[in-house]
């Protein structure tokens, strides 16, 4: 990015308290000659920054196996100690800082040292931390009170639908009922956006109102951002996003009559018994009318003990079930419903 900047990083001298020493040109204290220690660098304020110049960026310092002292990453041995850097990792960085909760938050050696200390302690625990086993539903259940009552209602719930007993049944009566809907070619009011008037609509008449909304672009969300780099320096870039902006969409709602077919009455039919068999009603079709849905319910009433249970079924089951005829069939032990799909003949 071409709005890009390094800076030094800020660490304190813990031996003799000199703040504010330089990330990189201060790699030893200039007033007591102890070695920087990398887990106290931090962010300065604004008007403590002093720029990097010309000084290329060869990677994050490695940190000393035997001292914890930064080196730079092309260092073999440790500046402070003189221990071989090989196998030395990188030095810890901290995390990225941004300005969009309105400016750089404050920053200390010893929110460094904290924030070090936390993410070793995450990292131990991620380290520890077995493999996620079925062990750990229990605890949970016992130890969440709703979650173990939400388990009770379930199961309760389960043996309310599911705890069925077969029980006797006798056929005590028959129902049955065909419904034909008669539709007319009538003038309806309807409305629709103007392009969805249909052909054929009288008396259409239209106004201005919101169709929908388009986003459309608007400038741009931009906030700062300093990230370490591990060598002593930050870079601190401006991110850009694009903004968008709703933006209405106006057009002509238009409320109209226009000719339909729609339901205009039912015929319908109905018996209590077997005989005579089941019939669709006359309709009667009139000028400017049509026949619309068929609708059809056969229902079979039965007796199990006291109880009265009945059953829709198609026209052929319910034929052949005659009145006084014994069946078995299950019966819910609490909720005394009857699964009529589960029907047979006793015996
Ligand atoms: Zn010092
Ligand atoms: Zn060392």
């Amino acid at each position: 990015m071409a709005d890009e900047k390094r800076y030094e990083m800020l660490w304190d001298c813990s031996r003799c308290d000199t703040p504010k020493l330089l990330g990189m040109s201060h790699r030893n204290c200039p007033n007591c000659g102890s070695p920087q220690d990398q887990t106290r660098r931090y962010f300065p304020k604004d008007e403590d920054k002093v720029a990097v110049e010309d000084h290329p960026f060869v990677g994050a310092d490695k940190a000393c196996k035997g001292c914890d002292a930064p080196n730079a990453a092309s260092a073999q041995f440790c500046v402070c100690c003189g221990a071989s850097l090989e196998g030395a990792g990188p030095v810890v960085v901290r995390a990225t800082q941004s300005d969009q909760t309105g400016g750089f938050g404050a920053d200390s050696a010893k929110a460094a040292t904290d924030e070090q200390r936390t993410q070793k302690l995450a990292d131990r625990a991620a380290k520890d931390a077995p493999a996620p086993a079925p062990s750990r539903a229990l605890p949970m259940l016992a130890g969440g009170g709703i979650l173990a009552i939400i388990g009770l209602v379930v199961v309760l719930a389960l043996v309310f639908v599911f705890w069925k007993k077969d029980a006797a049944v006798t056929v005590s009566s028959h129902a049955w009922s065909r419904e034909i809907a008669v539709e007319a070619f009538k003038p309806v009011s309807d409305s629709a956006w103007k392009e969805s008037v249909p052909a054929g609509a009288r008396d259409v008449a239209c106004v201005a109102a919101q169709q929908s909304t388009n986003k459309v672009p608007d400038g741009q969300d931009c906030h700062k951002e300093r990230k370490d780099n591990g060598d002593g320096t930050f870079t601190e870039a401006q991110k850009c996003e694009p903004k968008f902006k709703d933006e209405p969409v106006m057009g002509q709602k238009c409320s109209f009559t226009v000719d339909r077919w729609v339901q205009a009455r039912t015929a319908s039919a109905a018996g209590t018994s077997l005989t005579p068999a089941p019939a669709w009603p006359a309709t009667n079709i009139a000028a400017g009318e049509r026949e619309g849905a068929r609708t059809e319910k056969y229902t079979v009433n039965f007796t199990a003990g006291t109880k009265s249970l009945s059953c829709d079924v198609a026209q052929d089951k319910w034929a052949n079930v005659p009145d006084g005829s014994t069946w078995k069939a299950p019966v819910g032990v609490l909720s005394g419903s009857i699964d009529c799909t589960a029907m047979q003949p006793a015996g």
